[in-house]
């Protein structure tokens, strides 16, 4: 049984939650960076905090609005109080997509991994610092949890275990008691945030040596986080079984190559973004077809993406006048993803008493 508190703070948390909608869009534009400061700027009106307004040069005025809005003086902290509630939705037995989207140089890897510093740290080590807290406080109520992790990305339609040095084939697997597996990924169990750091910093050594021109592929390839997070109460063996999965998405800028090589890459990506686009919407319109298979991405996200799922994407702009037209291609594409709202259940099952 849950105690009375227990039971109405998860109440709450689920009120706010299905008020806010399953999918939270948010907005961020970045700071220029040193070597841009001579740059000419975009002309960003910040109108209240969930609007954001954009003048081209004929000052011709495009509005959108999102859930939130991140002028560029927007700390890593003020960001993240929009995921901490996503953390604990974990913790109550549902999957959570965080995205990172937006052209290469836009600032998804500082809003996902970020700085060296406290104040510098991205979504993902906050994340983790706020589990491994709740965890620890759970546990006094009752609750056991476990939590495992995962390292991949996907590269050109095909996905690398970023914790394994010897390359694999891998598949994805759909099966209706499991969900979605891939096989032959590590899955590793971590007891602490340290070990987490350890594990990370591993895949991210890894994902530098295994391509030719880190630099360039890094921003080629979709980076995915995955936590595996299972919690049983002690009691009432009620058992919660919920996921982070954090991704760091490659450029989504347009091609300007002429090399074959690139030109494939680019429509590789491309068709991978509109293809989690597409998803998005058709689970908002409640299609009875969802075309998860149209890429490895969405197939991958199939059961975060579905049912008992909560997203939020993080739109991350330049804030360069050169940018605009890739500017106005990620709001456009982030406001065609704002209109979903997922019908959001618990994967929640009892152990039987026999067990
Ligand atoms: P992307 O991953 O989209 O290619 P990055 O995250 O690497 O872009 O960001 C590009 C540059 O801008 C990096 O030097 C990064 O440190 C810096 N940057 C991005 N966002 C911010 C921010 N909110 N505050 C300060 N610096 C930022
Ligand atoms: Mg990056």
């Amino acid at each position: 049984q849950l105690s009375e508190s227990e039971s109405i703070r998860r109440e709450l948390h689920e009120k706010v939650q299905n008020l806010k909608g399953n999918i939270r869009v948010l907005c961020r534009v970045r700071p220029p960076v040193a070597h841009e400061y001579d740059r000419s700027l975009c002309n960003i009106n910040y109108v209240d905090e969930a609007t954001i307004e954009l003048r081209n040069r004929e000052n011709h005025k495009s509005e959108f609005i999102f859930d939130q809005v991140f002028p560029p003086e927007a700390s890593q902290m003020e960001l993240f109080e929009d995921m901490a509630g996503l953390v604990q939705s974990a913790l109550d037995g549902y999957n959570v997509c965080v995205f990172a989207y937006g052209q290469t140089g836009s600032g998804k890897t500082y809003t996902m991994q970020g700085g060296q510093t406290d104040s510098t740290v991205g979504i993902i080590p906050r994340s983790m610092d706020l589990l491994f807290a709740s965890i620890k406080k759970l546990k006094k109520v009752g609750w056991e949890y476990t939590v495992e992790v995962s390292f991949l990305e996907i590269y050109n339609e095909t996905i690398r275990d970023l914790l394994e040095n010897h390359p694999k084939h891998h598949e994805i697997r759909y099966n209706e008691g499991k969900g979605v597996t891939v096989t032959n990924l590590k899955i590793q169990p971590i007891a602490s945030v340290q070990e987490f750091h350890e594990l990370m910093e591993t895949a991210w050594k890894y994902r530098a040596v295994a391509s030719t021109n880190f630099n360039e592929q890094f921003s080629r390839s979709h980076a995915v986080t995955k936590i595996y997070i299972n919690g049983v109460n002690n009691e009432s063996k009620l058992v919660y079984r919920g996921s982070l999965n954090l991704i760091d998405l490659a450029g989504s800028e347009s091609a300007k190559t002429s090399s074959n090589e690139r030109l494939q890459e680019t429509k590789n990506i491309n068709r991978s973004l509109s293809a989690l686009g597409t998803v998005i919407l058709a689970l908002s319109n409640k299609d009875n077809h969802i075309p998860f298979r149209n890429s490895k991405l969405t197939y991958l996200l199939q059961s975060s993406l579905g049912g008992n799922s909560k997203t939020m994407m993080v739109v991350n702009i330049s804030p360069l006048d050169e940018n605009y037209g890739e500017t106005m291609n990620s709001l456009r594409f982030a406001f065609k993803v704002k209109g979903v709202n997922i019908n959001a259940k618990k994967n929640k099952t009892y152990i039987s008493s026999a067990e």
